[in-house]
């Protein structure tokens, strides 16, 4: 691990001016991801801004919608009573995230930018575009099980590894950033990008910006709704394939659909033209079959991940399967 300055602000105003005056420097909350990465050498800041103090850990429940500060700690916010009521598919997605004490540490925005799980990005002894632009990557050619089956790029195939991050976009949520050019809006969608020419880059934050926080406008998938995550073992591992199903329901017929997956691109995979041709439709195992069918068109596997290919459709009608059933 290398040598590194530290400092602590109080505002989210010093946080950014901050950063301004250390380019070179990054900002930690709960760093469970960070920590990992710099005593790797996959990444050396040479200074951390410790953001915890800034009052940012607010969870505001208004006719709008829902607002959760940036370092809200993810276990807090999957226990908070009013996100149980009326957003139960993030605390689902939550509860699967991580283990209980990461859970206990980890924050809103830093779930939002934890960096892919890729083992090549992580051994600063191969290859890897992501770590090191312009030195290949070894995943393409290499043990590629866990990638990416959407969206990926001959420069890089790694998946985006949160599971709170597969619900916010299937929730439409808006990210709040603070930056030297002032306060903005992102759409969640927009947030994590594909890695095209530079993976490097994991989203659309310009440089100097903080997460503030996340708005969830009102919606009505408070009941059948479920966050289904397939992985190689239950207590602790990140996602093989996921997918965050809600539904509205007027008896059988469903009223809208939203529909996102996870483990299978660079950010979360939002399948809007799936959940378009179930709007309208009656709820039945054909139906979602349909529905999954058009989720998985252009689907590439690439070797060793070939098998998500098959539990991608079977992973999606479960999941919607599995909303119905909590009617
Ligand atoms: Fe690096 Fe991406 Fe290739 Fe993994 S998939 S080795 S993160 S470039």
């Amino acid at each position: 691990m290398i040598n590194f300055e530290y400092s602590r602000v109080s505002s989210v105003k010093a946080a950014v001016e901050a950063l301004a005056k250390n380019p070179a420097g990054c900002f930690i909350a709960g760093g469970t991801n960070l920590v990992d990465l710099m005593k790797k050498g996959v990444t050396a800041p040479e200074r951390l801004i410790d953001i915890n103090k800034l009052p940012l850990k607010q969870i505001e429940d208004s006719p709008a919608g829902l607002m959760i500060g940036a370092l809200a700690i993810n276990s807090e916010v999957s226990e908070n009573e009013v996100l149980r009521e009326k957003y139960p598919l993030l605390v689902m997605a939550l509860k699967a995230g991580a283990s209980a004490q990461l859970r206990n540490m980890a924050t809103v925005g830093g779930n939002m930018m934890q960096r892919t799980r890729c083992t090549y990005f992580y051994d600063t002894a191969l290859p890897c575009n992501k770590r090191q632009p312009g030195s290949g990557c070894g995943a393409l050619q290499g043990y590629n099980r866990m990638h990416a089956i959407f969206g990926a790029s001959d420069k890089c195939i790694a998946v985006h590894p949160s599971d709170m991050c597969v619900a916010l976009a299937a929730l439409n949520a808006t990210v709040n950033v603070s930056g030297p050019k002032g306060d903005r809006k992102i759409q969640f969608t927009d947030f994590h990008r594909l890695p095209g020419d530079i993976p490097d880059k994991d989203n659309t934050l310009a440089k100097g910006e903080l997460i503030t926080g996340i708005t969830i406008p009102k919606n009505n998938f408070t009941k059948n709704v479920y966050y289904l995550k397939i992985r190689d073992r239950a207590s602790y591992a990140f996602a093989l394939v996921s997918v965050a199903a809600a539904l509205q329901l007027d008896g059988n017929n469903i009223k809208d659909a939203r529909l996102a997956m996870g483990g299978v691109a660079h950010k979360p995979w939002r399948l809007t033209e799936a959940e378009r041709f179930l709007a309208g439709k009656t709820a039945t195992n054909e139906n979602f079959s349909k529905a999954a069918e058009l989720a998985m068109k252009g689907a590439k596997g690439y070797g060793h991940n070939n098998f998500k290919l098959k539990m991608g459709p079977v992973a999606i009608v479960e999941a919607l399967m599995k909303a119905v059933s909590l009617t």
